[in-house]
C-alpha cells in the first residue's frame, strides 16, 4: 500500500529475482494445471502464449491466492483489488486520475462521486488500504485549485462486528476509533450488495456515488490449486 500511497518508491521493494536465485532455473510462465499422476506442471508462456510441460521430482506449492469476488456481479470489471504491485500502481494512478478528472470546474455535478473511494473488506489489507488512500488523497488534493481536503469522502464497509478479526474486538475497535479519528468513515455489520458504473449498494439499502471501489473482502485459493485432488485444511494463522 505504502507504493499506492507513494509513501515508498518501487526500487525499494521491488527486487530483482534473477539476482537472488543465481543457482536456480527460472522460468516467468502461468501454471496452468498439473497432472500429479505423471507428475508434470503445464505452463504457458510468453508473447504468443506456447504451453509447455514440465516433470518434477518434488513439487512446492505456493500460488498464492486470488480475489474472492463473491459471484457480485459487475464487481470484478470496476473494483480495484491490492493483491500485488501492479495493483498498488494502479490504484496510485486512479487516485491521481480522479483528482485530476474532479478538479476542472466542468467536472462540479460529478465531483462528489469522484473524490469519494469505497473500501470493501476491513481485515489487514483493508485497513491498511483505507489508510493509504485517506493520506495519499488528503495529501495529493491540496495541489488542486478547485479542490479541499474536506470533499474527499473513504469509506471503509466491513461485513463483521468490529475491524482486523485476527486480532480481537479490542485492537478492532481501537483500530475504528482511529480510522474515524482521521475522517474515515467505517460502516461495520454491513456488506457490499451490488455495484453499477454509479456506485455501490450495500446490504441494508444504502448508496453510496463512487467510481472508486477497492475490493479487499475475500480470497480463495488459487484455481490450480483448489483444482487438485488433495484434501485441505483451512489453518488457524493467528491462533486466538
Ligand atoms: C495490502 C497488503 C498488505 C500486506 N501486508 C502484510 C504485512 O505487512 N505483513 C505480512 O506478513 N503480510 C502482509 N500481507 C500478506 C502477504 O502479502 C501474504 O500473506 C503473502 O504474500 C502470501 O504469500 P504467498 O507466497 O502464499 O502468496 P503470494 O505472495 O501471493 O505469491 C504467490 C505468487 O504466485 C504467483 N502465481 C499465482 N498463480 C500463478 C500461476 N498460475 N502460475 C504462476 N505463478 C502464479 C503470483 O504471481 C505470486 O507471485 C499483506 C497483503 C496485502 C494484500
Amino acid at each position: 500500500m505504502e507504493i499506492a500511497a507513494s509513501d515508498l518508491d518501487i526500487s525499494a521493494i521491488a527486487n530483482p529475482i534473477r539476482k537472488m536465485i543465481r543457482h536456480t532455473e527460472f522460468i516467468v510462465a502461468d501454471v496452468e494445471n498439473i497432472n500429479t499422476d505423471n507428475k508434470s506442471v503445464k505452463v504457458r508462456h510468453g508473447f504468443d502464449r506456447r504451453s509447455h510441460s514440465l516433470t518434477y521430482d518434488h513439487l512446492v506449492l505456493a500460488l498464492g491466492s486470488v480475489p474472492n469476488f463473491h459471484a457480485i456481479t459487475g464487481l470484478e470489471q470496476r473494483a480495484l483489488t491490492m493483491k500485488s504491485l501492479e495493483d498498488a500502481i494502479l490504484l496510485r494512478n486512479r487516485m491521481i486520475a480522479h483528482l485530476e478528472e474532479a478538479d476542472p470546474l466542468y467536472s462540479a455535478s460529478s465531483r462528489n462521486d469522484l473524490l469519494t473511494v469505497v473500501v470493501a473488506g476491513g481485515g489487514f489489507a483493508g485497513v491498511e488500504t483505507v489508510a493509504g488512500i485517506h493520506d495519499f488523497m488528503q495529501s495529493a488534493i491540496r495541489s488542486y485549485r478547485n479542490l479541499h481536503p474536506l470533499q474527499i469522502r473513504v469509506v471503509l464497509v466491513h461485513g463483521g462486528a468490529h475491524l482486523l478479526p485476527e486480532l480481537g474486538e479490542q485492537l478492532g475497535r481501537y483500530t475504528e476509533k482511529k480510522l474515524r479519528e482521521r475522517g474515515i468513515e467505517v460502516l461495520t455489520q454491513r456488506r457490499l450488495k451490488s455495484i453499477t458504473d454509479s456506485g455501490v449498494t450495500l446490504d441494508d439499502g444504502m448508496f453510496i456515488g463512487t467510481s472508486l471501489v477497492v475490493w479487499a473482502a475475500g480470497n480463495s485459493p488459487s484455481p490450480v490449486v483448489a483444482g487438485l485432488p488433495f484434501a485441505t485444511e483451512a489453518v488457524e494463522l493467528i491462533p486466538t
